[in-house]
């Protein structure tokens, strides 16, 4: 990749970013626009439509319009997968302009950015393509005289709501299956994450999605995101942000047509070092990772370090050092191993926690917003010590790049507080010795243990949270069964 385009990049101009809807670029009803906010300088990017209600139920009448003359759930799987391979492969080739873009207006290190939003993107939507023709349905084993089919069939009407931290992978990882399986959607990103998914939406066009199929709608949640939450249009709302959103899409589900609502949401994810890690120096430094990367604004993030006593000073010095020694800044450098926290209402809400660990009398390290010359929103890497389980700090999602790390005797007592909180999407295990650890991947609640790592994934594996993490599944096959319906056909034969 040629990254000399970097430096034209970052200063390149942002036309001001419309909806698409049915196929067109169009402003608010209203005419209505918000700034969107570079978290790199605090300066303003560009501008946006700010959308109204009658945006999100205009989207929705296209999709809806669509999805029922089956412009694309009609066409032969072979070409549906053409379009959306053509798409991954556009998307591929504009893969840095996208991730520049992105990073301006979300704050993630370039290095991460690349790899994690265009091209990570452009890898889902092209395992789902090649899908489409691989996924059929069931003839029953019933009695002779009758044939019984099961038939998946496209859901309908999706609308996405996705957040700021991954726009573009978490967005494909909605718009990948749902697209594959036939349904027409329409996508609602974050206010402070919004341009690059506007941008791989008209490259949809561009690739032959016929108009309607894909729509997005720029704006507040609370405004265009409520509105879709409560159409009665909507068949299936997909979700991926914090649990209080998560909350009121389920009553505006109830309150509505009961469409089906899916959530990925937070955590506050147990990373469980023991004694018997491989290589303390080695977990260290993924643990690390694991944390401070994007500054922190991972829905996986190990925000819990739990560490057995006998190794916790030798432990938190070796997470200590490496966190100091992270190069925390300019994003579009790429040296920098953390970015910007994405507003200055995520950074002050970042500081919160670290203000109230200290007035509880815990052990801060780091802790403070940094580069404020710049206008930019940078936090250094924060590690929280003496932390009581029951501590916000040990309960609550901070989503920034703090650590709360406390210390535990007993497998039977990392199992308890590590199941401890009312999440259950990510953790890990640092162990040799393999029966503990199927016994802790058996024992801890969520939706994936990492063991002797953090964070890797592809994939050929499903993401989801149980408890208050949420339920449903993106990547995988499995995600398909968000967005396809079994019907029986039941056939008498004649004798
Ligand atoms: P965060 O607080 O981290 O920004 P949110 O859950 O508020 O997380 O945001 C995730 C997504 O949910 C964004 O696209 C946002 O616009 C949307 N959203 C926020 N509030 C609502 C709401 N009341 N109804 C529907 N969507 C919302």
């Amino acid at each position: 990749m040629d990254m000399s385009r970097l430096s034209d990049l970052r200063t390149a101009e942002v036309a001001p970013v419309r909806h698409l809807i049915d196929g067109a670029s169009c402003g608010a009803s209203d005419g209505a626009e918000m700034d969107v906010i570079s978290p790199l300088d605090g300066r303003v990017l560009t501008t946006m439509a700010k959308g109204t209600r009658d945006d999100a139920t205009r989207a929705v009448a296209a999709a809806r319009a669509a999805f029922e003359d089956r412009r694309w759930a009609g066409r032969a799987p072979a070409e549906r997968k053409k379009v959306l391979l053509k798409w991954a492969d556009l998307i591929e080739a504009n893969a840095l302009d996208l991730a520049v873009l992105g990073v301006r207006d979300n704050g993630t290190e370039i290095g991460m950015a690349l790899k994690a939003e265009p091209l990570s993107a452009a890898a889902t939507i092209r395992y789902y393509a090649e899908a489409i023709d691989k996924i059929a349905g069931e003839v029953a084993p019933t009695a002779d005289g009758i044939l019984g089919l099961v038939h998946r069939e496209p859901a309908g009407v999706v609308a996405a709501i996705v957040p700021w931290n991954f726009p573009l992978m978490i967005g494909a990882w909605k718009l990948g299956p749902a697209l594959a399986a036939g349904c027409s959607v329409v996508l609602k990103p974050a206010e402070t994450a919004s341009l690059t998914l506007v941008r791989i939406a008209e490259l949809a066009l561009d690739a032959g999605l016929p108009p309607g199929v894909l729509n997005v709608v720029c704006g507040e949640g609370a405004v265009v995101g409520d509105a879709l939450a409560h159409s009665m249009d909507v068949d299936v709302l997909v979700f991926t942000g914090s649990g209080p959103t998560g909350r009121r899409l389920l009553e505006a589900s109830a309150r509505s047509n009961m469409k089906r609502v899916y959530l990925e949401l937070g955590g506050k994810s147990p990373n469980v070092v023991f004694a018997d890690a491989p290589d303390l120096r080695e977990a260290a430094k993924v643990s690390a990772a694991g944390i401070f990367r994007n500054a922190g604004q991972v829905c996986v993030a190990g925000s819990r370090v739990l560490v057995e006593r006998s190794i916790d000073e030798e432990f938190t010095t070796l997470l200590a050092e490496v966190a100091q020694g992270m190069k925390v800044g300019d994003p579009l450098d790429p040296a920098t191993n953390a970015g910007a926290v994405n507003s200055l209402r995520q950074l002050q809400q970042n500081l919160a926690f670290v203000e109230e660990a200290r007035g509880q009398g815990r052990t801060v390290l780091g802790g403070r917003r940094i580069h404020e010359d710049t206008g930019g929103y940078y936090m250094e890497p924060t590690i929280v010590t003496g932390v009581d389980p029951s501590d916000r700090i040990a309960q609550e999602e901070v989503f920034g790049p703090v650590l709360a790390v406390m210390p535990f005797d007993t497998e039977e007592e990392a199992v308890a507080l590590a199941n401890g909180t009312d999440f259950g999407l990510a953790a890990a295990v640092w162990t040799s010795d393999l029966s503990r650890a199927h016994r802790m991947v058996r024992r801890i609640r969520a939706g994936v243990v990492h063991v002797n790592t953090y964070g890797g994934t592809d994939l050929t594996v499903p993401l989801g949270g149980v408890k208050q993490s949420g339920n449903g599944h993106d990547k995988s096959l499995h995600a398909f069964d968000k967005y396809l319906d079994l019907k029986t056909a039941w056939i008498k034969l004649e004798p």
